[in-house]
């Protein structure tokens, strides 16, 4: 039987025709960049996320960078991230010339260590940016607080976790001061190439956004700041336009897989039960924990699972078992920031960080996509016990 890590075709076979009208109504009217159907995209978001302002964007890593342009970090100043994310939420600080600063990450959740920010904090700290990674919450109650403490801005990278709500009910990126998302087509809500979304409840910090996505031009060919060109296209916006109405089944359907994942690896001998950190002999396969579950019996996206992320100890040799067994996986994130040849200057070494290294060095993801089905999940499990069985 063959597993992709990702099959977007049902998902566009099910919307075909109102994504198809959409995207010819755009051709029919030329009007590419920008416009009316971004900003109808955009008051949709808003309503959506809940916030007051949402921005389209060129895309995920763009939302970021522009965000720390918008709120003016400088060469030197330090902003703190996560050692273990996607590359870009540490790329765009160092392309202002800014300082990423590194921190652990939770052993359960994968999302920022706390304890690790608050003690990575200098005179020369301006932002963090936790990641909502996987597609849950980062500890955001304490993150604010410390932020507040310090004078801090927070910039929430919420590229996998559009929808995501925190404990409270709120939707991620709405409780920082800026969140920037990523419609990129791996995402939860993903368009026709690249994407991305920026809000903000800030009046000002919206205006400096608006102006700086057409390289700070106020008005048109008048400079008084630098931006660059962060624009979205029509065409995408159209497709999130119609996506989104669906996103909170998809999220739903993903959330089901998962617990199918957790119940037929239990079911199976390989694991206790989920969230644990260590591997032993009835904890072969490390499950993932929806921390804030049965918090509250009104928040329902509690997790979306953009990645379902087992760890195992023999991670690549289980790898390749699958692969042969048709079953594709992906490993998110082999190298954690402070490993990293680009941010050999920032003096990393083996050892700075046990619990992203853990992370890096055992996680491995399975398929989850809202379309995969039961057969398809029984399968995989049922090799995964296989491979353990051999071993
Ligand atoms: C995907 C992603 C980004 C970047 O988004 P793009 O749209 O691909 O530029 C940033 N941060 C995280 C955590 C991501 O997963």
């Amino acid at each position: 039987m063959k597993v992709p890590l990702l099959d977007l075709k049902p998902q566009y076979q099910s919307l075909k025709k109102e994504l198809d009208e959409a995207i010819i109504k755009v051709a029919e009217s030329q009007y590419f960049i920008l416009g009316p159907e971004v900003k109808k995209m955009e008051d949709a978001c808003a309503e959506y996320l809940g916030t007051k302002h949402a921005i389209g964007i060129s895309s995920g890593t763009d939302a970021l960078l522009l965000a720390l342009m918008a709120l003016d970090i400088q060469p030197g100043d330090e902003v703190i991230v996560p050692t273990y994310s996607f590359f870009a939420t540490a790329g765009v600080v160092s392309r202002l010339n800014a300082v990423p600063v590194l921190t652990d990450c939770d052993p359960v959740t994968f999302n920022i260590d706390v304890n690790d920010f608050k003690r990575k904090i200098t005179s020369k700290t301006k932002a963090v940016i936790p990641v909502h990674l996987y597609g849950q919450s980062a500890e955001m109650d304490e993150i604010m607080e410390i932020a507040k403490k310090n004078n801090l801005y927070v910039v929430e990278d919420a590229a996998q976790a559009i929808g995501t709500q925190y404990k409270d009910g709120r939707c991620v990126g709405t409780i920082g001061d800026i969140g920037c998302f990523s419609f990129f087509p791996s995402k939860n809500l993903g368009c026709f190439g690249d994407g991305g979304l920026v809000t903000t409840n800030d009046d000002e910090l919206a205006k400096k956004i608006i102006i700086k996505r057409v390289h700070g031009g106020e008005p048109k060919y008048y400079h008084k700041v630098i931006g660059g060109n962060f624009r979205l296209d029509a065409i995408q916006a159209v497709v999130i336009s119609v996506k989104l109405p669906h996103l909170n089944s998809w999220s739903k359907k993903r959330r089901k897989n998962a617990a199918k994942y957790n119940e037929q690896f239990i079911a199976a001998g390989l694991a206790e039960e989920t969230g644990k950190t260590k591997f032993d002999s009835k904890n072969k396969v490390l499950l993932p924990k929806a921390v804030y579950e049965k918090l509250s019996s009104t928040v329902l996206n509690y997790h979306i699972y953009n990645q379902y992320i087992i760890r195992v100890e023999k991670r690549d040799d289980l790898r390749e078992f699958l692969t042969k067994n048709e079953i594709a996986t992906e490993i998110y994130y082999p190298v954690p920031f402070h490993l990293q040849e680009c941010f050999a200057n920032l003096n990393g070494k083996k050892g700075d960080f046990p619990n992203s290294e853990f992370a890096a060095d055992t996680s491995i993801a399975l398929p989850i996509y809202p379309e995969l089905s039961d057969d398809q999940i029984k399968y995989v499990v049922s090799k995964i016990a296989e491979f353990f069985k051999n071993k």
